[in-house]
């Protein structure tokens, strides 16, 4: 039963990311498939798109107490409202200009989710998140002159290369600028993403297989 097959997955998952923190990617993931995980206890989740995870998800938190999640995907800077209104962590903050609007939100708010930088750590033309040069500058100024509190970093390793070079890059930037989390390594990588120190790994198809599309 397909049931059966996705919690077994999930348990030897759990188990084999130990220490780290498994954020459950339901991105085109179904409802029926999410919840058989958060019947089973399961409560940090990753979405990357702002309107399908409201489709899915402001039922599910109404119901399920408890949950954290997470945005993963490039934020647009129109959406950061319904973002805020949805999601605990936002890993991707990847801009300055998502950082300011970000920060007129919080004080239109009164509140702020959880804010991470996305670095582009494989320095990829076609890859979101602050350059690795300017990472320093970047951190200094969200949290100076925006007054913004950042406590994590994510990063994803260009394909097709040894992606342990690039989680180190990620962890070392992380221990020099005071950064609790690390969130790295998805499902074709996690276990070196671990090694290197990862607090969070992101995983779809290693426990839902694969996407259509
Ligand atoms: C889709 C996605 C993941 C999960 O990818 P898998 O390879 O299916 O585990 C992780 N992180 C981000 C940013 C994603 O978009």
């Amino acid at each position: 039963m397909e049931k059966d097959r996705l919690l077994g997955r999930y348990r030897s998952l759990l188990v084999s990311v130990e220490p780290a923190c498994l954020v459950a990617v339901s991105k085109t993931v179904d409802v029926g498939r999410i919840r058989v995980l958060l019947d089973a206890g399961h409560r940090v989740w990753g979405e990357n798109r702002v309107q399908e995870a409201e489709q899915k998800w402001r039922g599910l938190r109404d119901e399920y107490k408890g949950i954290e999640l997470h945005f993963i995907g490039h934020l647009q800077s129109n959406k950061v409202g319904k973002a805020f209104a949805l999601f605990d962590v936002i890993e991707s903050l990847d801009r300055e200009s998502l950082a300011r609007a970000c920060a007129a939100e919080k004080a239109r708010r009164g509140m702020c989710p959880r804010l991470w930088v996305q670095v582009n750590i494989g320095d990829e033309a076609q890859k979101g998140g602050v350059d690795v040069r300017a990472y320093d500058d970047f951190v200094a100024w969200v949290r100076g002159d925006l007054g913004l509190v950042v406590e994590g970093v994510m990063g994803i390793p260009p394909v097709g290369e040894d992606a342990g070079v690039y989680f180190e890059r990620l962890a070392g930037l992380a221990r020099g600028s005071a950064m609790r989390f690390v969130s790295m390594g998805m499902s074709g990588d996690y276990g070196q993403a671990i090694e290197k120190g990862a607090t969070h790994v992101r995983l779809g198809s290693a426990l839902f297989g694969a996407r259509k599309g």
